[in-house]
C-alpha cells in the first residue's frame, strides 16, 4: 500500500500503464535467490525487444535516408549481442541478488565510463553507441511505454513521475480510469484537471513509478489518498464495495444540486463552477452550477503548436456564454507560466516559475497576444453573461495597466463598429499576498474581487503548491492565510463590491461554514462538489457561520482550526459526515 495526497475523489480499479518523459534511474531492490531466473528471463526478453526495435528504426532509415545510414545502427546491434557485458550482468543478478535493471545500469555504467576514456578515438566514439543501447534496454527492463495519452488502447491506470497540465487535459476519460505520480500537490493544475475530468487521482506519491510495474492491477483511492498494488481478492472485494458507496453518495448528493444555495436564516450566496475547456460545461449544468466563476482560457492554448486565433477563441467563449444562457461566465485572461507551460509561446526556462514570468505580468509585456483574447471575450460578451478577470495581479499599477489595455481593445472595436458590451464588468483575482492586503485601493477600480486560494496559500506561506515534500506546510487555515481572506472580504465590501473565491479552498465542506461566516459572496469549484457544497450552505444558519468564523479566527495555529471546523460542521450538520463515513 502506497501512501500518497488526495488529488481527485473517487476509486479506480484497473492495469498500471507507466508513462515516463524523464531521465530513466533503476532503483536498487533487493530479490530473492529463487527469483534470479525470471530477472534472467526478464532481461533476455527485453534485449530481445531492443533488438526487434533497433531493426525496425534500420529498417525505416535505410528506406527514408540510405543503405548507408542505416548500418550506422550495426553497432548498436553489436552491443547487444555482447558476449561479455550479458554474462556480466548474469552474474551480477547471481552474486548481488538485486533487480535486473539495477545490476544492468551499473555494468552498462562502467562500460561507458571506461570507452569513454579510450584513446583510440574510433573506441571513443562508441561510448554514445553503448550510451544509446543502454538506455533503450532499461527502459524496456523499466517497462516505461512511450506513447502519448490520447491515444490509449485499452483502459488504463497512468503511473508517471510526473504528469503535466496539458498532458491531463489530453486524457480521454475512456481509457484513463485513474493516474498516479511521484510528485505533485494537492492544489496542482495537474491535481484540478483530474477533478474536472473527474478521474480519481493520487499524487506525491514518491516512488510509486519504482514500485508499480506495467500491468500490475491498481487500486487507486483517490478520496483517501492511496494506492494499493496487486490487492488480493479480500481487498478488491472490499474496495468495490467502497466504489459503489462512494457513486451511491454521489447520487443522493445530486439531489441537492438545484437546492438554492441559502442558509436557513435565509443569506444568499452563489455557488459557481471552475472550468478548463468548452466541453466541461455539461458537467456545470448537471451538477447545478448558477454560473461559471472561473474559466482557465489557457488550457484552450495547450497540446497544439499554434495559439487560437481571435475567431476560434470568440467561438470558444460564445459557445460557453450561450450555453449558461445568462447566468454569470466569468473568463480569466491566459494564466500561463507556473506548472502551465506553451511551447508555441516561447517562454524561457525559468529558476522559479511560479514567482516568474506568469499571467498578468506576461500579457502585459505581449499586449499582441493579451489582446488577441481580450476582443476575443469582448465579441462574445454580447451572446451572454460574461465578464472579465485578470489573473496575478499583485498591486494597483499593475491593475491599472490591464484595465487600460482592455479600454484600448474597446476603443478600438467601437471604432470598427463592433459590437460587445460595453458595460461588461471586471475584476480581479487576488492572490498574491500584495494584492490582499491593498484591495482597499484595488477595491475601487473593478467590480468584483475573486480570491485565489491555491496560489495566495503558496505565496503567502511560502509553500510550492505542487510539491509533496512540503504539503504538510499548506494550510489554507493558516491564522494568515484566514486574515488575508477576511480582509480581502472586508475592503470589497467597504467599496460595494462582491467578493468570491475560485480557489480549491472553497470547495471543502468546513471551510465553506467559515467562509461563508466571513461574509464570502461567491463560492467557485469543480463541479462534482457542487451539490455537497450546496447541500452545507442549505443547511446551516448564517449566525452560526458567522459565530464559527468569529471563534476559526480566534484560533492561534492552522490544526486548531482545521479541528474546529470539521467538529463545528458535524454538530451542525451531522448527515454529511455520517453518509460519507458509511461509504
Ligand atoms: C488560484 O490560484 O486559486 C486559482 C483559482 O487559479 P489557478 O489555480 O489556476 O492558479
Ligand atoms: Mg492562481
Amino acid at each position: 500500500m502506497l501512501k500518497g495526497i488526495p488529488a481527485s475523489p473517487g476509486i479506480a480499479i484497473g492495469k498500471a500503464f507507466l508513462f515516463d518523459t524523464r531521465q530513466l534511474v533503476a532503483t536498487e531492490r533487493d530479490i530473492k535467490q529463487d527469483a534470479v531466473p525470471s530477472e534472467i528471463i526478464r532481461f533476455e526478453e527485453a534485449l530481445i525487444k531492443t533488438r526487434s526495435e533497433i531493426l525496425a528504426i534500420q529498417k525505416k532509415i535505410s528506406r527514408e535516408m540510405s543503405a548507408q545510414h542505416g548500418e550506422i545502427f550495426n553497432a548498436h546491434l553489436l552491443v547487444l549481442e555482447d558476449r561479455m557485458l550479458i554474462e556480466e550482468v548474469i552474474e551480477g543478478l547471481k552474486k548481488e541478488r538485486k533487480c535486473v535493471e539495477y545490476i544492468f545500469s551499473k555494468v552498462i555504467g562502467k562500460y561507458i565510463n571506461v570507452f569513454s576514456k579510450m584513446n583510440d578515438e574510433y573506441l571513443k566514439e562508441r561510448t554514445s553507441d553503448i550510451e544509446d543501447v543502454g538506455k533503450r534496454i532499461l527502459k524496456n527492463l523499466i517497462g516505461v511505454q512511450e506513447k502519448t495519452l490520447s491515444d490509449l488502447k485499452e483502459q488504463v491506470i497512468v503511473v508517471a513521475y510526473d504528469i503535466s497540465p496539458s498532458d491531463t487535459a489530453d486524457m480521454h476519460k475512456k481509457n484513463v480510469m485513474g493516474f498516479v505520480t511521484d510528485i505533485g500537490g494537492r492544489t496542482s493544475h495537474t491535481a484540478i484537471m483530474a477533478k474536472s475530468l473527474e478521474i480519481p487521482a493520487v499524487v506525491g506519491l514518491e516512488k510509486a513509478t519504482t514500485k508499480i510495474r506495467p500491468g500490475d492491477i491498481l487500486i487507486v483511492d483517490g478520496t483517501d489518498g492511496i494506492v494499493i498494488v496487486g490487492p488480493d481478492k479480500v481487498i478488491l472485494k472490499k474496495y468495490e464495495a467502497k466504489q459503489q458507496k462512494l457513486v451511491k453518495f454521489e447520487k443522493t448528493l445530486l439531489d441537492f444540486k438545484d437546492t438554492p444555495a441559502v442558509t436557513i436564516d435565509g443569506h444568499k450566496v452563489e455557488v459557481s463552477a471552475n472550468i478548463e475547456l468548452p466541453d466541461d460545461v455539461g458537467s456545470v449544468i448537471s451538477h447545478g452550477a448558477e454560473g461559471i466563476g472561473l474559466y482557465r482560457t489557457e488550457f484552450l492554448y495547450m497540446n497544439r503548436n499554434n495559439s487560437p486565433d481571435e475567431e476560434e477563441q470568440f467561438e470558444a467563449y460564445k459557445k460557453v456564454a450561450v450555453k449558461l444562457a445568462g447566468s454569470p461566465v466569468i473568463i480569466r485572461t491566459l494564466d500561463i507560466g507556473g506548472d502551465k507551460f506553451l511551447s508555441q509561446l516561447k517562454v524561457p526556462h525559468e529558476m522559479n516559475p511560479f514567482m516568474g514570468w506568469r499571467a498578468i505580468r506576461f500579457c502585459l509585456a505581449r499586449p499582441e497576444v493579451f489582446k488577441v483574447q481580450l476582443r476575443a471575450i469582448l465579441r462574445a460578451s454580447v451572446f451572454g453573461n460574461i465578464k472579465i478577470m485578470f489573473p496575478m495581479i499583485s498591486g494597483l499599477g499593475e491593475l491599472k495597466q490591464a484595465i487600460k489595455v482592455l479600454e484600448e481593445a474597446k476603443e478600438d472595436m467601437r471604432n470598427k463598429s463592433i459590437n460587445f458590451n460595453q458595460d461588461i464588468e471586471v475584476g480581479a483575482m487576488i492572490e498574491i499576498p500584495s494584492a490582499a492586503l491593498t484591495c482597499d485601493l484595488l477595491a475601487k477600480e473593478v467590480d468584483f474581487f475573486s480570491i485565489g486560494t491555491n496560489d495566495l496559500i503558496q505565496y503567502s506561506l511560502a509553500v510550492d503548491r505542487a510539491n509533496e515534500k512540503i504539503a504538510y506546510l499548506y494550510k489554507p487555515t493558516h491564522p494568515a492565510v484566514l486574515r488575508l481572506i477576511k480582509n480581502i472580504i472586508d475592503s470589497g465590501h467597504k467599496e460595494n463590491i462582491w467578493v468570491g473565491m475560485c480557489g480549491e479552498m472553497a470547495a471543502e465542506p468546513g471551510f465553506v461554514l467559515i467562509l461563508l461566516g466571513l461574509g464570502l459572496d461567491e463560492f467557485s469549484m469543480s463541479p462534482v462538489v457542487i451539490p455537497e457544497v450546496k447541500y452545507v450552505i442549505s443547511n446551516v444558519r448564517f449566525e452560526d457561520a458567522r459565530k464559527a468564523a468569529e471563534k476559526a479566527l480566534s484560533l492561534p495555529t492552522g490544526e486548531e482550526v482545521e479541528a474546529f471546523t470539521n467538529k463545528r460542521l458535524n454538530e451542525l450538520i451531522p448527515w454529511l459526515k455520517k453518509t460519507k463515513k458509511s461509504a
